[in-house]
């Protein structure tokens, strides 16, 4: 495999996708970056800060278990 340049569809610059990266990229099944590793830093910082979906899963997940007691309580 070769080096790679890839246009970062974020900031436009690009950035090279190396072999080595590639390879990497292949082994997990993973589709080729569409971001610089900069724009990439910058995004998970951002969904670190935020979590929104983590937050979410964790309301559903004791909302559930509560009807469920309930449930369980008034068949008895
Ligand atoms: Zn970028």
């Amino acid at each position: 495999m070769k080096d790679k340049i890839i246009t970062c569809i974020q900031c436009n610059e690009p950035f090279i996708f190396t072999a080595e990266e590639q390879n990497r990229y292949h082994a997990r099944g993973f589709d080729e970056p569409i971001r610089c590793p900069n724009c990439r830093k910058k995004k998970s910082k951002e969904t670190n800060i935020n979590q929104p979906w983590k937050d979410q899963g964790r309301k559903k997940h004791r909302r559930h278990k509560n009807r469920k007691n309930f449930k369980e309580n008034s068949l008895e």
